[in-house]
């Protein structure tokens, strides 16, 4: 195979530089090799977008139906090939790689639905024989940055609703996972869209996302990462008044009362916090548990752990594939010893492991012992590390869990109405779970969060017409 090149202008491009992909669950296996964009190349993607902007603008509903289905009914017939190459890049398992490529699918076919459905309003004036229109408008060209740990998922849920909304788009996706993203830019070739509605950039974020960043063309970007990235992205586009919309990093708390199901509460915690390698913006990284059922809960969370099949991700039966690189590795082995240090009880887990073959795997690890102000549960890991805190009752776990930085999403097992209904009224953060993971969304409704976990509009659903447009108020005098 060739080097995998950028799409610019409805034409695959060479890029300055080249850079391998290569397989976390096993180094010796190179997925690809990537083209790497630089400022030019970004530049001419950006060029192409504005030039194309005026005329997809005015394509019909229908058009954009039509390329959506197009793309959304391709990932789908293609679900477990795509899935493939997703877990073999990024290190998640095929039963997941072949439910988030699942899930891209139903995201391109939600959002062909939503082309047709763009609605305005027209109401009456206050000054007489005045009509009153609003409209929804492209904003015209959208730079999309995506992080590595959703390679087609994330990338789906931005650049279909931007096209949907008839915008253009320059996509930027993460550096250690072009290979998913080269596959939609392909499919997006023959999908039917004019030359530059659509365009790839792959490379580095201090190279090609900058110039992104500073593209005076495109008047909005969508971002997912980290926060330090998030708050610079935010910075660089207001400087310049470029709309903008972060979603960031989680430490997301998942509570389990007295009087939860035992079972129900096991599975969500070692779901939320572990499955997809713990490397998901929603994990449960803070499980917070009442005294009565604390011991209970760890002791039948280790034992879940224990039988836990940490493997190559492609490898029937495994549970947990290996992190995505050894960058993140030891991010996670250092809150292991932080976590140490600070006094937390490492009851289970986080060894490094070996597989016959070099790859970066991690044993889950769970910590207990913890209080709240610990680094290990105010600072993002990213990893399948998670930390109990033991709190008397239902009132210290909702304090708990709302004393966080962060506000994505928030989880209880209970099965109390009572504590439910106060729980999904007062957790600070922007989805809430009961009796379900932290971790695990509908595609059709909105997604996001509060505080350091996001800026701007929501995402997906009906509400992501919120970024993607503008709204024009239009009066006319017959
Ligand atoms: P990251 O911030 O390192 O990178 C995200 C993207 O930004 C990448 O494409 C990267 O190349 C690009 N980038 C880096 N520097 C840039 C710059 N100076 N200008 C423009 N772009 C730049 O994040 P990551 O390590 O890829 O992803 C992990 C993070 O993403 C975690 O914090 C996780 O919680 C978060 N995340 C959040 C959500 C959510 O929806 N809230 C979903 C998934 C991941």
């Amino acid at each position: 195979m060739g080097v995998q090149q950028n799409f610019i202008g409805g034409a695959w491009t060479e890029g300055a530089n080249t850079r391998d992909n290569v397989n976390p669950s096993d180094l010796a296996d190179t997925v690809g090799t990537y083209a790497h964009a630089d400022a030019a190349g970004v530049a001419s993607a950006v060029d192409a977008a504005k030039a194309a902007a005026h005329g997809w603008n005015r394509s019909t509903p229908q058009q954009r139906y039509d390329v959506l289905e197009f793309v959304g009914n391709e990932i789908m017939a293609r679900r477990e090939e795509l899935g493939r190459l997703l877990s073999r890049e990024e290190g998640k398992t095929l039963p997941e790689g072949i439910g988030e490529a699942t899930r891209a699918a139903q995201v391109f076919k939600f959002f062909a639905g939503e082309a047709l459905r763009i609605q305005g309003e027209k109401v009456a004036s206050v000054r007489p024989g005045v009509d009153v229109e609003i409209t929804r408008e492209p904003v015209g060209v959208v730079g999309i940055i995506t992080p590595w740990n959703f390679p087609i998922a994330i990338p789906a849920w931005k650049i279909a609703p931007a096209l949907a909304y008839g915008n253009c788009v320059v996509f930027k996706p993460a550096d250690l996972v072009p290979g998913c993203a080269w596959a939609l830019a392909e499919i997006l070739s023959r999908a039917g869209l004019p030359e530059g509605v659509f365009n790839l950039v792959m490379g580095r974020g201090s190279v090609v996302g900058e110039a992104i960043l500073n593209a005076e063309a495109i008047g909005a970007v969508s971002f997912t990462g980290s926060v330090a990235t998030g708050k610079h992205v935010a910075a660089t586009c207001v400087s310049r008044l470029a709309k903008v919309q972060l979603e960031m990093g989680g430490k997301n708390p998942f509570v389990v009362l007295d009087d939860a199901d035992l079972d129900v509460a096991v599975g969500c915690a070692v779901n939320g916090a572990f499955f997809s390698t713990g490397q998901r913006c929603t994990a449960s990284s803070r499980l917070i548990v009442t005294e009565g059922i604390h011991d209970r809960f760890v002791d039948a969370v280790v034992a879940r752990m224990k039988t836990l099949k940490i493997d190559d991700a492609l490898a029937e039966g495994t549970d947990i594939g290996p992190v995505v690189d050894e960058t993140q590795l030891q991010q996670d082995l250092d809150y292991l010893t932080v976590g140490q240090k600070e006094g937390a009880n490492l009851v289970f887990g986080g060894e490094r492991l070996n597989r016959g073959k070099e790859g970066f795997y991690l044993q889950p690890a769970l910590f207990t012992e913890t209080d709240n102000s610990m680094r290990i549960n105010q600072e993002e890991i990213f990893g399948p590390v998670a930390s109990v805190i033991r709190v008397k009752n239902y009132e210290e776990a909702r304090a708990v869990a709302n004393d966080t930085a962060f506000g994505l999403s928030s989880g209880i097992a209970t099965t109390s109405l009572k504590y439910a209904s106060d729980f999904k009224r007062n957790a600070e953060a922007g989805m809430v779970m009961v009796n379900l993971p932290t971790a695990g969304v509908d595609y059709h409704v909105p997604f996001g969060g509060r505080k350091g976990s996001s800026y701007g509009p929501r995402e997906q659903g009906r509400y992501a017409a919120e970024f993607y447009t503008t709204v024009k108020t239009a009066y006319t005098l017959p």
